[in-house]
């Protein structure tokens, strides 16, 4: 068994994951490597319908992993709806995966490229009574993913940032409020998609993925921040968030879609 609870060190992570969460190794695990030429274009996808509002944001989270921004989900005010899914997901939160450098960070890949950062927007079907319940689905979750670019300065990942001095050290958090998500979705949203998991445990193989092909952009700037938060509670050894990501999985013969031509 591990010798800490998981995490992304080499004695508690990905590698290690299977120890305590044998789906690790199941034949619908995220995330994956994406080959846009052997992703096949579906006429049948429908286009994202988002519908977020800004007054269900509620707070931000050090949760020793991540950074993740919660959202009020006792009603349909925060919605994802159409694209590869059917009936109505709410927005429940959403949150990051980075690198140590600019040269890796993201979770799912593109042939093989790597992205600094990875945001997922994580949404639950209401078939079912709540988060919680449907996180154990096959069709309970759908997150969104947008890959993070280097280049100019991302104004709309700023308040953000901002608020990371508050929540540095994990178990930290802090209010906020009337942030909208969809100013981190990028201008165009063709996607690809398939059926996996969540990407940390326990692994749930409950997950429609649905990846935006194209990225926003954050500064090199921008991602030293990231790296500023830590893993680490106050009072413990400062240990920075950076590598919270799990590398690809193994296909297994899932068909992946693309919504675009
Ligand atoms: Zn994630």
């Amino acid at each position: 068994t591990m010798s800490h609870a998981w995490g992304y060190a080499a004695n508690n992570g990905p590698d290690r994951w299977a120890d305590n969460f044998p789906i690790a190794n199941g034949p619908r695990q995220s995330p994956i490597d994406i080959v846009p030429g052997q992703a096949s274009y579906d006429a049948g996808l429908k286009p994202l319908n988002l519908q977020y509002d800004p007054s269900t944001c509620l707070e931000i989270l050090n949760n020793g992993h991540s950074f993740q921004v919660t959202f009020i989900d006792d009603t349909d005010s925060s919605t994802l709806r159409d694209g590869p899914i059917s009936g109505v997901y709410r927005l429940k939160q959403f949150h990051f995966h980075w690198g140590a450098s600019d040269d890796k960070g993201s979770e799912h890949t593109v042939a093989g490229t790597k992205y600094p950062a990875e945001l997922h927007l994580v949404h639950w079907n209401t078939k079912y009574p709540n988060f919680g319940d449907a996180a154990s689905k096959p069709d309970g979750l759908a997150v969104v993913g947008v890959f993070l670019k280097i280049g100019a300065k991302n104004p709309n990942l700023q308040k953000l940032l901002d608020a990371f001095d508050a929540i540095k050290a994990k178990g930290k958090q802090t209010s906020f409020a009337n942030f909208n998500p969809a100013t981190l979705l990028p201008g165009c949203l063709d996607y690809w998609t398939y059926d996996g998991s969540l990407t940390t445990p326990p692994l749930l193989e409950s997950v429609t993925w649905i990846v935006c092909k194209e990225p926003i952009s954050v500064s090199p700037e921008q991602m030293a921040k990231f790296r500023s938060l830590l893993f680490s509670a106050e009072g413990e050894a400062e240990c920075c968030m950076v590598d919270n990501y799990r590398p690809p999985q193994p296909l297994k013969g899932r068909p992946v879609r693309a919504s675009f031509q």
